[in-house]
């Protein structure tokens, strides 16, 4: 059994330096992104109490839940771990030692001075700078021109967009006990976060790499995160809008569905264990139909029936009236019940499950 130190020291040496584009930017991106798209998810009971109303926008939310609690702050800390690890990688292109500390370690110094690569052990006492000085430290070498301000001028203009999120992660992390309200949090992510983030992995160490962090098309054409910065271009939050795109993107990260090493059925069967699944509710009465998904669009999205009875006085007898509760796909999880309408501008894309002539 190796004793702590050597634990420690063989996990740092899983963070050696290398090339640009293979340390956890994108991975850090992607789990913020599922994160983020659950935070509409984990809401399946009291969702439609975080409406804003009236033109005062006045907010009747209840407290928010443990689970919005940790997406938004699963979010937050990814999406700023990402923002941090590709700013010092800007850095790291013009040179290792502006993004990089080794000022008290000589050997290690006069090495990166002059180009020669470290070991191991080397490799893990270099330390990176805090996240306030590598931004200004970038900010200001693009401001002289010394840094491409053609390539990342962006960082720049968006200094205060990164400052924020660097706050709000700090808030998160060092007291613990903070929240984002849940329409706060969309607007900081379409509005602010969203055009940032596009920018990022737009840099050619990221933007090879496009398959660690995005989904596969949808089959509906919506693409969420484009979607939700438009909406934010307009005057009104559309909270059912961006609650749609959110649960789109949800299920669109986890497709094809994650698979569990001890699952003992092969891959190329889970279509057809999902298709059985649906047909399995549409036999069992609880579901009315089975709909291609607008996600994975198999056909594997179980529209459920729901009813209620009434006495009718002329005919003296109790009438069922049967409607559609929710959708939920077997393959994919995307789901959403009736509180959530589809919205005009979707329906071309997504069928309105609710709507009478669709029932
Ligand atoms: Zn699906």
């Amino acid at each position: 059994m190796a004793n702590l130190t050597d634990l420690v020291r063989t996990a740092a040496s899983l963070w050696a330096s290398a090339p640009a584009g293979s340390d956890h930017a994108l991975l850090s991106l992607r789990v913020g992104l599922r994160s983020y798209f659950s935070t509409y998810n984990c809401y399946p009971y009291c969702r439609i109490e975080f409406r804003p109303t009236g033109p005062s926008q006045q907010w009747h939310g209840t407290p928010h839940s443990p689970k919005y609690a940790e997406n938004s702050m699963e979010a937050i800390l990814h999406f700023q771990h990402f923002t941090e690890l590709a700013c010092k990688s800007i850095l790291r292109e013009e040179h290792l030692l502006l993004a990089d500390e080794a000022s008290s370690k000589p050997v290690i110094l006069y090495k990166l001075l002059k180009g020669m690569s470290l070991n191991t052990e080397e490799e893990a006492e270099v330390k990176s700078i805090e996240f306030t000085t590598a931004l200004n430290r970038l900010c200001t070498l693009i401001e002289a021109g010394l840094v491409d301000p053609c390539k990342y001028g962006f960082i720049k203009d968006d200094k205060m967009v990164l400052e924020s999120l660097n706050g709000l992660r700090n808030r998160l992390w060092h007291r613990g006990i903070f929240v984002l309200r849940y329409d706060a949090l969309d607007e900081f992510i379409g509005k602010y976060f969203f055009p940032l983030m596009g920018k990022l992995v737009s840099l050619p160490w990221y933007a090879e790499h496009e398959t660690y962090w995005r989904y596969e098309p949808l089959a509906c054409g919506l693409d969420p995160i484009t979607e939700i910065q438009r909406i934010f271009q307009e005057p009104r939050y559309d909270f059912e809008a961006v609650a749609l795109l959110k649960e789109l993107g949800r299920a669109a990260l986890l497709t094809p569905p994650v698979r569990s090493i001890f699952t003992l059925i092969d891959s190329t069967k889970l279509d057809s264990k999902a298709e059985g699944a649906a047909a399995a509710l549409a036999d069992n009465g609880l579901a009315s139909r089975v709909l291609n998904c607008p996600v994975c669009n198999k056909l594997t999205l179980a529209v459920l029936e729901e009813s209620e009875s009434g006495w009718n006085s002329e005919t003296n007898t109790e009438e069922y009236f049967y409607y559609v509760s929710a959708v939920e796909c077997m393959y994919c999880t995307f789901s959403m019940d009736n509180s959530l309408g589809i919205p005009v501008r979707y329906r071309q894309s997504i069928p309105d499950y609710w709507a009478p002539e669709t029932n």
